[in-house]
């Protein structure tokens, strides 16, 4: 097997495992929404809320916020957040006051709600540990992968080949000048959708995959950045292979 990074901005990375099994990226992505254990907002006490929004429902907002999950944290316990505001005001998650400075809303910009003139909140709010299998918001990242792309244009010179390119989703088609090409280093990015291909024939641009070759993507919502999450995510699963292999 070899890894290749395509990208890594810390938040986000891109990287084509080479030589590797499909089930196994496909156990990966699962663990990663599945199985890696974050803190979400579980509890809330709503001392006063005089606002158009139902206590329920500024409660399930309040739990969608991704929130910084430091690991050398983990399952230490609950942190909490309070918040006191009064209108007129656009409450953000920034707003949220925390118990600790290293566990913060991850998106500080997030809208929680807007208070009209004279509503007012006064809550607070606590964390619990969970994972994706418990409920979707401890999930840290959006994660996807797909075989590496081949194309295949026979001659490129192809009338009406900027047509062609525009019908491409991730813009990576060039065509000026009635010549067709794939844009440098923007194969890894064709999502297989074949919008190309279908429109101009097989004969002109031909999509087909690589099957030794898996383009992996994941997208952090915050709580961790991605090599946190990609080392959560190995020792879940190499738990579960081991307890697998105990009780055998
Ligand atoms: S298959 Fe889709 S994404 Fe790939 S080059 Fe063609 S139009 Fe673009």
């Amino acid at each position: 097997m070899e890894v290749e990074v395509l990208e890594n901005k810390g938040n986000a990375a891109k990287f084509v495992l080479k030589n590797f099994n499909v089930s196994l990226a496909n156990a990966i992505r699962r663990t990663i929404i599945n199985g890696v254990k974050t803190l979400a907002i579980e509890d809330v006490m709503v001392y006063k809320n005089t606002s158009s929004m139902y206590d329920e429902v500024l409660a399930a907002r309040l739990g969608l916020i991704p929130i910084k999950t430091p690991v050398e944290l983990k399952d230490k316990g609950k942190f909490s957040f309070k918040l006191k505001e009064m209108g007129p005001k656009a409450v953000h998650a920034s707003d949220l006051i925390p118990s600790d400075k290293d566990v913060t809303p991850a998106a500080p910009g997030m809208l929680i709600i807007n208070l009209s003139e004279g509503e007012s909140l006064d809550l607070e709010a606590e964390t619990v540990w969970g994972n994706g299998e418990a409920h979707t918001k401890f999930t840290p990242a959006h994660v996807f992968y797909h075989f590496y792309p081949k194309i295949t244009i026979p001659d490129s010179k192809v009338k009406g080949a900027s047509k062609i390119a525009s019908l491409c989703p991730v813009d990576i088609l060039d065509g000026e000048k009635d010549t067709l090409s794939v844009k440098k280093g923007k194969l890894s990015d064709c999502t297989l959708c074949k919008a190309c291909e279908d429109y101009a024939g097989s004969d002109v641009i031909n999509v087909s995959s690589d099957t030794n070759k898996i383009v992996f993507d994941i997208e952090s919502w915050g709580q961790l950045g991605i090599k946190d999450i990609m080392l959560e995510t190995m020792s879940t699963l190499e738990g579960e292979v081991s307890e697998i292999a105990e009780k055998i």
